[in-house]
């Protein structure tokens, strides 16, 4: 079932992403050669905590974190911890979730870690990009098809695959409600976009095959062939039938400066 917002659960929904937005510009503060992965971990739990929420990731299923970081080839899930230590010329996607008000917030976004090599850097790119191309698609009397064809032909010409597994959903009192929302599909298929209706889309790109497989723990998963994967998400509101971004990105790119992608 999916669950229409009022324009009041919309704003509350919209606080939540802020403050994930706020969390990952933290990231994007810290993130360099030398940092683990549960350091940035914890920094972001503190910064959580200290805005108000709680951290929506820990103990969602039995995650045991509050991000979830995912370096070079691992697509997403990965678990931090203190063997991960970032090193130059590395990718790192952090996603992250904050709960406050009754409302979750969710979002993702793939850093650089020093210098990167320019073919990743235009995987990040366009999946970036890639994601803007499904929020334009964002609006009532469209169709979750509509916004999975734009990201996936996106990435497609450009030589990328897009990963299967894993897709976006429904945003609200639950992490995950639905629809889910592929990043594949074909135009005019799928649930019918109406207002009220707030989805995270979150584009999962890989620079060689679609493939991937579940490491031993369980979450994390990795590309098959070991090429890098790309991951970055938004929350975004159906509001009086236009796309109304609930989370952001200026925090972070007002932080990284000219070094954003
Ligand atoms: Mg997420
Ligand atoms: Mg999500």
């Amino acid at each position: 079932m999916i669950f229409l917002k009022s324009d009041e659960e919309i704003e509350l929904l919209r606080i939540s992403n802020q403050i994930v937005a706020k969390t990952l510009a933290e990231m994007a503060k810290i993130i360099a050669p030398g940092i683990s992965t549960e350091q940035l971990n914890k920094v972001a739990e503190e910064f959580i905590r200290d805005s108000g929420a709680v951290p929506g990731f820990l103990g969602y299923g039995g995650f045991p974190k509050s991000i979830c970081t995912s370096v070079n080839d691992q697509v997403v899930h990965g678990i931090p911890t203190e063997k991960v230590v970032l090193e130059d010329g590395d990718i790192i996607s952090v996603d992250c979730g904050a709960y406050i008000n009754g409302f979750h917030g969710d979002s993702a976004y793939t850093f650089c870690v020093g210098n990167v090599k320019p073919e990743i850097v235009d995987l990040l790119r366009t999946t970036k990009e890639s994601l803007y191309k499904g929020i334009e698609q964002t609006e009532e009397g469209h169709r979750i098809g509509d916004i999975g064809y734009a990201v996936q032909s996106y990435c497609e010409e450009r030589g990328y695959s897009v990963v299967r597994e894993m897709v976006g959903h429904g945003l609200g009192r639950d992490m995950h409600e639905a629809p889910e929302v592929p990043n594949y599909g074909r135009k005019g298929n799928g649930v019918m976009l109406k207002s009220g209706m707030v989805i995270c889309i979150e584009p999962m790109i890989n620079l060689g095959s679609r493939h991937l497989f579940f490491e031993k723990d369980g979450w994390t998963t990795r590309t098959l062939d070991r090429k890098h994967s790309a991951h970055f998400e938004h929350a975004v509101a159906i509001r009086r039938g236009k796309a109304d971004i609930l989370s952001s990105f200026e925090y972070i790119e007002q932080v990284l400066g000219s070094n954003a992608i």
